[in-house]
C-alpha cells in the first residue's frame, strides 16, 4: 500500500489551488484538492474577477445605451431602462458557465475534489468533512478576505454596508453609494454602480487613487473619475458608521486630522483591502507561523519553513492577482514533480478594468528613479489614429529603460484597452526587451498598442504622431 493517500492535496481551488491541482495531475502526481464552497473556482471565479468582470461589461453596454454614445453612431433607440435582474442573471450564468468548467476538467483530469473546509492535522494529513487524508507535500492556496475597517460593520444579507461580495449583489441601485477605499475594488465597483445610476462617492485615505501604480497613472485617475462624476475625498479617513433602517452615516475626518464631517449613504461599499485566509487551518498543528501581515512566508519553489507544506496565491506575500496565483500554482506542482519550476515575480500585469482600463507592470517610475538613471518615453492616446477614431481620447503609454543598457524596466498605460496592450509590455519584458527593441517591432495599424511603440520611440526622443 502506498505511504500516502495522495502525492499532492492543495487546500483550496482558486486560480491557485485549482490551476497547481490540474497541472500536478497532468504530470502525473496523484492530487486532490480542498474546497469548502459549493463550487470551484475560488473568490476569483465565484465573487471576484468574473462577477464583476461581467457587471463592468453589462453596465458598459448600458452607459453607452443611455448616455449618447450609441446615438452618435446612428443608433436609434427607444427609451433605455435598465433590467437589474436581467444583468445580474447575466452575470450569474457567466460564473456558472466557469465554475462548472472547473469542475469538468478537475474530472478530466482524475483530480478528486475533497469537498468541506480542510484542516491540518500533522504537516503530511489534512481532516475534511471529519475524514483524514494524507499526502506527502500539501499545498495551502486558501486564498484571501476582505480586511474589515473597525466601527463599519459589514452586513451583506441588509445590504446597506457590504463588502465586494455584497456589491456584486445588490438588487437595487443605490442612490448615493460611498465607497471605503480608492483601491482596485473601489474603482471597478464604483464604476458599475455609477454607470446604472447611482451618486458615488470615494473616500480614499492616500492623497491619491490606486496605491502601487505610478505616479503619473494615479495622477491622471483622479482626473478621469472626477470627469465621470465620482466625487472623490482624497486624504480622507472614516471613523465610524452609523445604520438607521435602509441609511448609513459616515463620520469622516482628514487623515492628517481635523475637524469631523458626517456623510449620508444608500449604500456604502468597505474595500480597503484583503487578508489571507488562515482561520481553521490548524496552522498551530504544524507549528507553522504568519509574518507581520499575516502571510505565509516560502522560498522561490513555494516551500514554507515546515517540510512537505508549500504556499502559493494571496495568502502568501505579493500582489493579490488571479494570474499570480495561477502561474504559482504551475510552478509549485512542477517543483513537487520535476524539481524545477518559475515564476518570474519582476513581470506580473496588474490591471483595473474601469473604462479606461489602467494598466502597468513592472518598475513605477519612482522605484526606477530610486534604483538608477532612466530614460522614460511616453505618448497619448489623443494622438493614437484608433483611440481617436473610437472617440477614446482619455491615456497615454509610458515605457521606462534604464539609461544606458535601454532594458526596459516598466510600462504604464491608461487607454480603453490597456489591459490587452499591456500583455505585450510584458512579453518583451520577459525576454529582457530593450527600448528600441520595441520601437522596431512593426505594430498593425490601426491599433491602440501602437502607442506602445510611440511611446517606445519616445524613450529616444523620436515618436512619429507627435
Ligand atoms: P482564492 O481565489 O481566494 O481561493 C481560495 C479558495 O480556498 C476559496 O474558494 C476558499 O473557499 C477556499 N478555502 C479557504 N480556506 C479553506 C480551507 N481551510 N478548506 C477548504 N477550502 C478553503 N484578480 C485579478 O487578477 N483580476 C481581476 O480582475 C480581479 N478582480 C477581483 C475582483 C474582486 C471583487 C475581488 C474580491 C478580487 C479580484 N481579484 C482579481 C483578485 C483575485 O480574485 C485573487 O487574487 C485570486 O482569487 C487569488 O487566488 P487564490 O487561489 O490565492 O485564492
Ligand atoms: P487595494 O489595496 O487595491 O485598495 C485599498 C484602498 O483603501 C487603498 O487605496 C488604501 O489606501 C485605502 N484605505 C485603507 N484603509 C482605509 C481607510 N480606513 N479609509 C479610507 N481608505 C482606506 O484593495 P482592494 O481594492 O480592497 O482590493 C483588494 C485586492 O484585490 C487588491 O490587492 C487587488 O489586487 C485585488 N483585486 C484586483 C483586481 C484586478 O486585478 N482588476 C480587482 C479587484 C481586486
Amino acid at each position: 500500500m502506498a505511504e500516502y493517500d495522495y502525492d499532492v492535496i492543495f487546500i483550496g481551488a482558486g486560480p491557485g489551488g485549482y490551476v497547481g491541482a490540474i497541472r500536478a495531475a497532468q504530470l502525473g502526481l496523484k492530487t486532490a484538492c480542498v474546497e469548502s464552497r459549493e463550487t470551484l473556482g475560488g473568490t476569483c471565479l465565484n465573487v471576484g474577477c468574473i462577477p464583476s468582470k461581467a457587471l463592468l461589461h453589462g453596465s458598459e453596454k448600458f452607459a453607452e445605451a443611455a448616455n449618447g454614445t450609441l446615438a452618435r453612431y446612428g443608433v436609434k433607440l427607444g427609451k433605455v431602462e435598465l433590467d437589474l435582474a436581467a444583468l445580474q442573471a447575466d452575470k450569474a450564468d457567466a460564473v456558472k458557465g466557469l465554475t462548472g468548467g472547473i469542475e469538468f476538467l478537475f474530472k478530466k483530469n482524475k483530480v478528486d475534489w475533497l469537498k468541506g473546509h480542510g484542516t491540518f492535522k500533522d504537516a503530511h494529513t489534512v481532516t475534511v468533512a471529519g475524514k483524514d487524508y494524507t499526502a506527502k507535500e500539501v499545498v495551502i492556496a486558501t486564498g484571501s478576505s476582505v480586511t474589515p475597517l473597525p466601527g463599519v460593520e459589514v452586513d451583506n444579507d441588509k445590504g446597506v454596508i457590504v463588502d465586494s461580495t455584497g456589491a456584486l449583489a445588490l438588487s437595487k441601485v443605490p442612490g448615493h453609494l460611498v465607497v471605503i477605499g480608492g483601491g482596485v475594488i473601489g474603482l471597478e465597483m464604483g464604476s458599475v454602480w455609477r454607470r446604472l445610476g447611482a451618486k458615488v462617492t470615494v473616500v480614499e485615505f492616500l492623497d491619491q487613487l490606486l496605491p502601487g501604480m505610478d505616479g503619473d497613472i494615479r495622477k491622471e485617475a483622479a482626473k478621469i473619475f472626477k470627469k465621470q462624476g465620482m466625487d472623490l475625498k482624497l486624504g480622507t479617513k472614516v471613523t465610524g458608521a452609523s445604520v438607521k433602517g435602509k441609511k448609513a452615516t459616515l463620520t469622516l475626518e482628514p487623515a492628517k486630522g481635523g475637524a469631523a464631517e458626517t456623510l449620508e449613504a444608500d449604500c456604502v461599499l468597505v474595500a480597503i483591502g484583503r487578508r489571507p485566509n488562515v482561520a481553521g487551518l490548524g496552522l498551530e498543528n504544524i507549528g507553522l507561523e504568519l509574518n507581520a501581515r499575516g502571510q505565509i512566508e516560502t522560498g522561490h519553489d513555494f516551500r514554507t519553513k515546515v517540510d512537505g507544506v508549500r504556499a502559493i496565491g494571496d495568502v502568501i506575500p505579493g500582489p493579490m492577482l488571479a494570474h499570480k496565483a495561477e502561474d504559482e500554482g504551475i510552478a509549485v506542482a512542477e517543483y513537487i514533480a520535476t524539481g524545477t519550476g518559475i515564476v518570474n515575480h519582476d513581470v506580473i500585469p496588474g490591471v483595473v478594468y474601469t473604462l479606461p482600463e489602467f494598466a502597468g507592470v513592472g518598475l513605477t517610475e519612482e522605484q526606477a528613479r530610486e534604483k538608477g538613471e532612466i530614460k522614460v518615453g511616453k505618448f497619448p492616446m489623443m494622438a493614437n489614429s484608433r483611440a481617436k477614431t473610437n472617440h477614446e481620447p482619455d491615456g497615454f503609454v509610458k515605457v521606462i529603460a534604464d539609461a544606458k543598457t535601454d532594458k526596459v524596466l516598466g510600462v504604464w498605460a491608461i487607454a480603453t484597452v490597456a489591459g490587452t496592450m499591456i500583455s505585450e509590455a510584458a512579453l518583451a519584458m520577459e525576454f529582457g526587451a530593450t527600448s528600441e527593441d520595441i520601437a522596431y517591432t512593426c505594430h498593425a495599424h490601426p491599433t491602440h498598442s501602437e502607442a506602445v511603440k510611440e511611446a517606445a520611440m519616445a524613450v529616444t526622443g523620436k515618436p512619429i504622431h507627435i
